[in-house]
């Protein structure tokens, strides 16, 4: 079966194939056949492509042609054609998973795309702007494209259907469930991929565990997983609330949304771009929204980087509280995501907080860049997990398992 899998996001979209035997799906992620990615600059008509094949082969060019659909058509024609050719026909794909954000209340599961399923991505476009539209536009230019094929939604929310109400429900006006207004949580294709992978390296059962994973990227979240189900997480109605991120500030008190908007002039759209782009690491330090440079300024002496550092973990231990007292008790803590997974930094802070526990990290073994290894002491009480999240995989494995479903 060849899967191609499209994540696509504001300033980037990424793409890559799979060929898996039909028979039954491997048990560890293989590596993608070939996998594309189109970034665009400020400047939106110029394009940088980036294109990798398992066999080594590579492609890298700006381009300069006018749309989302043309550069998608663009990268499609590396599958079949020059150095990066992997396939002979587009027409060999069977499937085209698409990360999609927001799928609502509506799709608690991965579905066969339809008129109907694109209308609500749609519709919720105004819950996710930065994600929605972009995955919308891959859809349509996939129809335009690909014509037939089938086409599957993979949301970024369904694994936070699980919630208890009394976690998704805010305490505001009760009329705010009827309208949707609720605790979504999203990064739920990550934390559902690490929490199956670690119950895989653990060689335990998913059921028997109870686990936190910290999904630290440039977005960051937590959750806190229960007998394989999300019962609690960081992020709520939008990706903006919850942790200390890269470019956004997470929670904060809504009285200072009120505050700036009465008496400091603000408009809704400068509140928008501050909370979303310019606050954070970003906003705190002045000096990047990426971790390393923020590292970097702290060895130089910048005060503000050692605050926006110290706010960070404040909050991701916080946060990691929080997940501790719904889920009564802890026997994995998971780490993933850029930050996640490349910081011994960030993870030897958030495990010292921890210490009461009886969890221990090994020092040394996690200063020596772990992939998906378990980085606890043996005496430690709790297995500290770091995992490298495998989305693209993770959608595969839902369209593989959706189109067994159907040709059954
Ligand atoms: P996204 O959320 O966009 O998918 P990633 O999961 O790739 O992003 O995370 C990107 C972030 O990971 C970067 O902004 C950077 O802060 C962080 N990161 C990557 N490598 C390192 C590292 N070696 N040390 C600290 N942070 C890192």
């Amino acid at each position: 079966m060849k899967i191609l899998v499209l994540n696509a996001g504001s300033s980037s979209q990424k793409s890559c194939l799979y060929e898996i035997a039909d028979k039954t799906l491997p048990s560890q992620a293989p590596e993608p056949v070939w996998e594309g990615k189109v970034n665009w600059t400020q400047n939106q008509d110029v394009a940088e492509i980036d294109v990798t094949t398992n066999t080594g082969k590579k492609l890298q060019e700006s381009i300069s042609i006018d749309s989302p659909e043309a550069h998608l058509i663009y990268i499609l024609n590396t599958l079949i054609g020059g150095a990066t050719k992997v396939i002979d026909r587009l027409s060999e794909i069977d499937v085209v998973g698409h990360r999609v954000v927001h799928g609502g209340r509506d799709y608690q599961n991965s579905v066969v795309i339809t008129e109907d399923v694109k209308k609500a991505i749609a519709n919720l476009s105004n819950i996710a702007p930065e994600h929605n539209p972009a995955a919308l536009a891959g859809i349509e230019a996939i129809e335009k494209i690909l014509g037939e094929v089938t086409q599957i939604a993979v949301f970024d929310t369904a694994f936070h259907a699980t919630l208890p109400d009394a976690a998704a429900i805010y305490p505001g006006l009760y009329e705010w469930v009827e309208q949707g207004i609720r605790r979504y949580g999203f990064h739920g294709i990550s934390h559902e991929y690490c929490s199956a992978r670690a119950a895989q390296i653990l060689g335990q059962d998913l059921a028997s565990l109870r686990l936190i994973t910290c999904h630290l990227g440039n977005g960051c979240s937590l959750a806190a997983i229960k007998n394989g189900h999300s019962i609690d997480t960081t992020m709520g109605f939008t990706p903006l609330e919850g942790l200390m991120m890269g470019s956004r500030s997470g929670s904060i008190d809504p009285g200072i949304l009120i505050h700036l908007l009465r008496y400091c002039n603000y408009s809704v759209e400068q509140l928008d771009r501050i909370l979303n782009k310019t606050s954070g690491l970003r906003g705190i330090s002045g000096i990047s929204s990426d971790l390393r440079e923020v590292t970097k300024a702290i060895a130089q002496g910048n005060p503000r980087a050692k605050l926006a550092w110290d706010i960070y973990v404040h909050r991701l231990r916080s946060g990691i509280g929080a997940m501790l007292t719904s889920l009564g008790g802890l026997d994995v803590l998971v780490f993933t995501a850029g930050v996640g997974e490349n910081s011994p930094a960030i993870r030897q802070a958030a495990c010292e907080a921890l210490g009461f526990l009886g969890l221990k990290i090994d020092f040394e073994k996690n200063q020596q860049q772990p992939v998906d290894v378990d980085i606890a002491t043996s005496d430690s009480t709790v297995r500290i997990l770091v995992i490298h999240t495998q989305e693209d995989w993770a959608i595969a494995q839902h369209c593989w398992q959706i189109l067994k479903g159907i040709a059954q």
